[in-house]
């Protein structure tokens, strides 16, 4: 006979009750919810398509209160998700069942700025684009810029190792920081990284960008800041085939230019942006390209005009030159907004995140228009073509299930393409619990249990983010991509469902 006590929602009930008696004492009212009506915003990050509610959430203003929030949380062996702005698009920030929510949007203040190292020391729920004007009368600004960045916050982007259209040039976010301050699970505090230029030892700041909060909570960061350039032009350049654009990115990349921004869009994203922003896109081009060019205005001219004849070698059919710091700010505010301009004319989108080699771009996006016809599906292309991070956007509508499952499959069968290109699942939006079936095609079993050793070296109990971005070898025989050789099922002790 079933006791009250086995039923799983009373279970739930108790286990919420345990954490927040336990959590109450250390924080303020207002930093502790609980209720669903509290919670529910907290139960996805900007890919709605996956949910979970969470036991609780906890908001500390102190470090000293997120140490005592995360000792309870070992004591009691209840997983934790760092949260930060929430705008992440793999589920990185989603709860985990039976799980708490540390937020660290509480931690919102710039430290120090010290202009003559060009350093800032931050906390991580500072937003990125909140620490470039912040320096600004300084002449200063911080590189990484996602297209987030109005919104998303430094310890979201450190343990994302966000990228953005200046990237290509300036480096990804693991490039423009120094030095992590960060919580292990133990509650111990630790720093990784140095303000000098190299640090003895193993690099452990690099293996804590990019974790996706299964390592530790982000306290402190200090981030590189660099002068702002003189002056900044882009061109753009239209193509009357994406095949040619494809070819461009490359042959502009192979003419030794390294543009300070290097983004294409397909003719359905052109269109999409257009009717939104007005960015004085050539809506009858079949690809469009983005490239700019920053420095003094000596450089600018000169690289303006070897990037216009590799352009037009490649096959551009029109090409226009931004004439004023105005126009260059509309041409970009397209691509910017090319996300928002995906939901206008769609009920929900499905943002993929692969990286190719550049030389591959057509070839992926040949591949693409075959997959919209074999999964009845829209697809708009808006990337960053540069660093061959492609953000193919699969326009679905969620209320219909089964387009949901087709869009599912459409994704991996990009992600995949990729890998089969030479590429990787992921460029800079992380693994999550989105691509967590692909990094069994990217990564055999051994490679995984790599991961799974740093993993365990941080945190043995899986407290931290658990179930994301590393999968199971468990995971993998499910999705079906462990090797068969000779017949013999590896692992035949497993569980196949
Ligand atoms: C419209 C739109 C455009 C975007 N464009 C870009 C783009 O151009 N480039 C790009 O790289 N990304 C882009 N993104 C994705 C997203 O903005 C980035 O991944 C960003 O870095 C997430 O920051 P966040 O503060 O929202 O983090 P969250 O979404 O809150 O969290 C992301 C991950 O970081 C972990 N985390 C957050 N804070 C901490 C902390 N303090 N300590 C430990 N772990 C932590 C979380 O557990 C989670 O795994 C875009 C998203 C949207 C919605």
């Amino acid at each position: 006979m079933n006791t009250l006590t086995d039923n799983p929602i009373t279970q739930i009930k108790n286990r919420q009750a345990q954490l927040v008696k336990a959590l109450k004492p250390l924080l303020p009212e207002h930093a502790l919810l609980w209720e669903p009506e509290d919670t529910i915003p907290y139960e996805c990050d900007g890919l709605a398509a996956y949910r979970q509610m969470p036991l609780a959430v906890a908001l500390p203003e102190t470090e000293a209160q997120a140490v005592a929030v995360i000792k309870v949380c070992q004591n009691l062996e209840i997983p934790i998700v760092p949260r930060g702005a929430g705008t992440g698009l793999s589920g990185g920030a989603m709860p985990i069942a039976q799980g708490l929510v540390l937020s660290l949007a509480k931690f919102k203040k710039i430290l120090h700025i010290d202009p003559i190292a060009r350093t800032a020391v931050v906390q991580p729920g500072v937003r990125n684009l909140a620490i470039s004007e912040a320096v600004a009368h300084h002449g200063l600004y911080y590189a990484p810029d996602p297209s987030s960045q109005i919104a998303c916050s430094i310890g979201g982007n450190v343990s994302e190792n966000s990228g953005g259209v200046h990237c290509l040039k300036y480096g990804l976010t693991l490039h423009n920081i120094l030095k992590v301050r960060a919580i292990l699970i133990s509650g111990e505090v630790v720093e990784f990284g140095s303000l000098a230029p190299d640090a003895p030892g193993l690099d452990l700041m690099s293996i804590l960008v990019g974790s996706e909060g299964m390592l530790a909570v982000i306290t402190e960061v200090v981030v590189k800041l660099v002068p702002k350039p003189q002056l900044a032009q882009v061109i753009m350049a239209s193509f009357d085939d994406v095949e040619k654009g494809g070819n461009a990115v490359a042959a502009i990349v192979a003419a030794g230019i390294i543009p300070a921004g290097l983004e294409m869009m397909d003719k359905a994203a052109t269109r999409a942006v257009e009717e939104f922003v007005h960015a004085g896109y050539d809506i009858n081009a079949e690809a469009i390209l983005l490239c700019e060019s920053d420095g003094t205005p000596e450089e600018v001219a000169e690289e303006i005009e070897r990037m216009t004849e590799v352009l037009k070698n490649s096959g551009a059919i029109r090409i226009q030159v931004s004439q004023s710091e105005a126009e260059r700010l509309k041409f970009w505010s397209g691509r910017k907004n090319a996300f928002p301009a995906a939901g206008r004319i769609s009920a929900d989108y499905y943002c993929m995140d692969g990286t190719i080699p550049r030389q591959h771009i057509a070839t992926l996006l040949k591949r693409i228009q075959d997959m919209e016809k074999k999964y009845q599906l829209r697809c708009m292309n808006v990337f960053h073509a540069g660093d061959g991070n492609m953000h193919p956007l699969i326009l679905f509508n969620g209320s219909d299930e089964d387009e949901w499952h087709r869009a599912e499959a459409f994704g991996s069968d990009i992600l995949e393409t990729c890998v089969e290109l030479g590429g990787t699942i992921t460029g800079e939006h992380g693994v999550g619990i989105e691509k967590i079936n692909s990094m069994c095609v990217q990564f055999s079993e051994s490679e995984r249990e790599l991961f799974w050793g740093v993993k365990a070296a941080f945190d043995p109990k899986k407290l931290l983010n658990p179930d994301k971005a590393i999968p199971t070898l468990n995971r993998c025989a499910e999705y079906g991509r462990m090797r068969i050789t000779g017949g013999a099922l590896p692992h035949p002790e497993l569980e196949r469902f």
